[in-house]
């Protein structure tokens, strides 16, 4: 049966960001409500090693969120298992529908819902997600044991995916449409060490190829981005690693947004363009967009929104 639940503060998402701010937020008293979402921890979930959050010099991606979660946990903030479906930002109290039925009512809102992977684009790509093409080599890269995989981009993920994947491929082809990666150097390095991997520089994939029942890759089309020429490379699996874009669905037409989508806020704030809805993490940062930065983003949105309650209370 459906909730209706009034909160001073209700949290969305479940990332760096959201934990920080339901840890602030929970210590200033503010009793928030924080919506996981479907990935619960955040895009930090789907990584193996993590090698610069401060204080571990490793460490791995879920434990590291299940430690956030249980540290919100314990500050008292209301953890919720559930999904924002939409949300009213056009008075206050903000209300949100979730995918339960429980509805929210909050005085102010602190949007944490991150980013998601970005795709191709191609029907072919489309055609095979799930049947050999991915965007999460943690999650489907032991399903190409023994096998040849591609790996498509040219940033950190793409660089950490190519290293992790020679954990169980026989190759890896790392694609990509520059001759220059845009990923840390210290990732460069190992990448370029690796005798599994290839790169191709300068190649976007044309085509994914494979076999129709049942449905499964066999090799890309991949093409010269300056000739067009175009060639097919064997391979079980593809792995899609160009970057993100910003988990903004929910508020796009309602706030003030830049650069595809991203949330704007006030420089130096988390302040978005509706008093009283803040914006932390990925959402919000197209520069950063780091573990670390989210979580720091997450902090200040707590802080911003205990200073925009005492200063506007209850309607
Ligand atoms: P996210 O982690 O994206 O979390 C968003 C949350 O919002 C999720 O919990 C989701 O369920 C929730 N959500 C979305 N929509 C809704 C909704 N409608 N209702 C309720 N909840 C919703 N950064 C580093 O610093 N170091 C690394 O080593 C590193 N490795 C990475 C490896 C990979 C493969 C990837 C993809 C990213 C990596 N990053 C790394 C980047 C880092 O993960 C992100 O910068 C960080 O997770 C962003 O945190 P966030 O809190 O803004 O959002
Ligand atoms: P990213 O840095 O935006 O890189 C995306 C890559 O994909 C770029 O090389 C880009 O090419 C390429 N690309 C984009 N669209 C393409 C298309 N349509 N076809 C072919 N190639 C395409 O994304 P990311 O690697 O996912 O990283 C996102 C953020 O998370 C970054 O801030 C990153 O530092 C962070 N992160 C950090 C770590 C870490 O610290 N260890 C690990 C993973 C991610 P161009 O270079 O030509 O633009």
């Amino acid at each position: 049966m459906e909730n209706v639940k009034r909160k001073r503060l209700l949290i969305i998402g479940s990332g760096p960001a959201g934990y920080t701010a339901a840890v602030y937020a929970a210590r200033a008293m503010l009793d928030p409500v924080l919506i996981q979402g479907i990935q619960p921890g955040g895009q930090l979930t789907i990584t193996t090693d993590v090698e610069n959050w401060p204080g571990d010099s490793m460490v791995q991606g879920p434990d590291l969120m299940l430690r956030m979660q249980e540290h919100a946990a314990s500050t008292g903030a209301e953890i919720v298992s559930d999904h924002i479906l939409s949300i009213d930002l056009s008075s206050r109290p903000f209300s949100a529908r979730a995918d339960s039925g429980d509805a929210y009512f909050a005085d102010a809102v602190i949007l944490a819902t991150g980013a998601q992977a970005k795709w191709l684009g191609l029907p072919s790509e489309e055609k095979f997600k799930g049947h050999g093409v991915s965007a999460c080599a943690t999650c489907d890269g032991f399903f190409y044991r023994g096998k040849e995989v591609v790996v498509v981009g040219g940033g950190n993920t793409a660089a950490e995916e190519a290293i992790f994947l020679t954990k169980f491929a026989t190759r890896v082809t790392l694609i990509h449409r520059r001759n220059e990666l845009r990923s840390d150097k210290i990732l460069q390095n190992r990448l370029f060490e690796n005798e599994k991997i290839e790169l191709l520089w300068d190649h976007v994939v044309d085509e994914v190829i494979g076999d129709e029942a049942p449905p499964s890759v066999t090799g890309v089309r991949v093409k010269h981005v300056a000739s067009g020429r175009t060639k097919d490379l064997r391979c079980a699996g593809v792995f899609i690693a160009i970057g993100h874009s910003p988990a903004s669905e929910l508020v796009a037409s309602q706030l003030e947004t830049h650069s595809g989508g991203y949330v704007s806020v006030e420089p130096g704030s988390t302040a978005t363009s509706i008093p009283g809805v803040f914006a932390a993490g990925d959402i919000t940062d197209h520069v950063y967009r780091q573990a670390v930065t989210s979580a720091g983003m997450g902090c200040m949105a707590a802080l911003d929104a205990e200073k925009f309650l005492a200063e506007n209370p209850e309607p």
